[in-house]
């Protein structure tokens, strides 16, 4: 490994610029560069860097405590907290289990979801159905529900089969079809999924409302979450949002999943959830759930050292009241209209953009070697990490959300800026984009891949 420094990066051999400071919508590195954070870090900093009352939330709750365990006391932050998210969610959505990270969350939702079935003496209800192309965390029981190839791939002996159905990826409909006159076959092929395996031996159906990571903001098609919902339901199976990166206000919405209007069974929460400040996760069960495990064992086999820890608790409640407080979740909504017909405007010049999609400020790029077949280019080209590269050299971060599935699903970026960007500088994001990208086509030209 090349120099001193003892911190495994993403790339070992690789030098990443050592950061100063952030303000707003904007990082600086210690030589003075700034860049425009387009997509919130990891679509994590939803309400920028130093907001005052954040700030004095951490402050005044460290000097209260410095931790308590959950086993041994509650806390006035967390209460107030579970209260607050509880006034978001959708239905009876109402029960909050902390944890600290996205794939703690969505392993505390399959674990509630197994337990629930358990409780009703129903111990055969333990399987997870999942989709393709979807990504639902990095530890071995959210990687197994992940169809992430390329996260996958190393571990795939010590996975299990999860995921099950296609995904509802319109660009490229894995059935040849269109909708409307597909009648959703997407949605219907969990159906038969659930015929295949049996509804006795599946506990809950997982999917992420827009699908993320490895696909850059897929939107299903309306009605889609409607039939998945309707499915689960005939069949005695659990459904899961996965709002990890598309709750918390980020599509212009308090949940990805209100736009289809649909109440999930469970909810994973993560990224945005304390905005960056600290990190903080949940799952949250309806009550049905919570009712049932409360006249049976009375407890949720699950937790971690830092579950509900004040700290986080109070970061959280602060960033959820700022959100509240600044109405950022129509800002969202607003500012994502304009960056989502700005990247129209530059699939209009630039060839190489195959796609564009998304809600509120959750959109997405896809990359084609030509748009008329939607040929991808091949996966070894790098064309996602170097459109990436030439952005953040002009100044602008962009999220990877490529899945490696080769040829099926084309390079992806996500483009998710804070909700407190304003109309300038998502002009001038829009303006760092085309340059990048009209850097890359050229660079593609002169190989001989355009
Ligand atoms: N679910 C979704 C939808 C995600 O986007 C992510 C992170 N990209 C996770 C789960 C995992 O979250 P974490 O990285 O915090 O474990």
């Amino acid at each position: 490994m090349k120099g001193k420094s003892h911190v495994i990066k993403p790339l070992l051999d690789k030098e990443y610029p050592t950061v100063s400071h952030g303000r707003g919508v904007y990082l600086y590195d210690i030589e003075g560069k700034a860049y425009l954070d387009g997509c919130s870090g990891a679509v994590t900093t939803n309400i920028g860097h130093g907001v005052q009352s954040v700030i004095d939330a951490m402050n005044e709750q460290a000097k209260k405590v410095s931790f308590t365990y959950r086993s041994q006391f509650t806390s006035e932050a967390a209460e107030a907290l579970a209260t607050k998210l509880a006034s978001w969610t959708p239905g009876d959505l109402d029960y909050v289990f902390f944890v600290n990270s996205g794939s703690e969350a969505t392993e505390t939702a399959m674990k509630i979801a197994i337990q629930y079935w358990q409780e009703q003496g129903r111990i055969s209800k333990n399987k997870i159905l999942s989709r393709w192309m979807s990504y639902h965390g990095i530890t071995l029981g959210a990687l197994s529900m992940s169809g992430h190839i390329l996260r996958r791939k190393r571990f795939i002996p010590l996975l299990e089969e999860f995921p099950s159905i296609e995904p509802p990826y319109c660009y490229r409909c894995p059935f040849n079809s269109t909708y409307p006159s597909c009648d959703l076959l997407c949605a219907n092929q969990l159906e038969q999924a659930i015929h295949r395996i049996g509804a006795d031996n599946i506990a809950a159906f997982i999917a992420e409302p827009i699908i993320g990571a490895s696909a850059g903001a897929v939107t299903p098609p309306p009605y889609y979450y409607q039939r998945i919902k309707e499915i689960c339901e005939r069949h005695d199976i659990l459904f899961i949002a996965d709002e990890v990166m598309t709750g918390n206000g980020r599509t212009g919405k308090p949940f990805g999943i209100d736009h289809w209007d649909v109440v999930p069974d469970l909810m994973a929460l993560g990224k945005g959830m304390a905005a960056g400040y600290t990190p903080m996760a949940a799952a949250i069960a309806s009550k049905r759930i919570i009712d049932v495990i409360a006249a049976g064992s009375q407890s949720i086999m699950s937790g971690h050292t830092f579950s509900a820890n004040p700290q986080s608790a109070a970061v959280s409640l602060a960033v959820m009241q700022y959100i509240e407080d600044n109405q950022l979740i129509a800002k969202s909504e607003e500012r994502g209209l304009q960056l989502l017909s700005g990247l129209q405007t530059l699939m209009q010049k630039h060839d190489i953009i195959g796609d564009v999609r998304g809600k509120g400020l959750l959109c997405g790029i896809e990359f084609v070697k030509n748009r008329t077949t939607k040929e991808t280019f091949p996966l070894g080209l790098g064309v996602t990490e170097r459109a990436i590269e030439k952005a953040k050299n002009n100044g602008l971060l962009i999220y990877n959300a490529s899945g490696g599935i080769d040829g099926q699903a084309g390079d992806s970026v996500i483009v998710a800026p804070p909700f407190v960007i304003s109309e300038e500088e998502i002009n001038e994001l829009l303006f760092i984009l085309d340059q990048s990208i009209g850097e890359l086509t050229l660079e593609l030209e002169k190989e001989g891949q355009l």
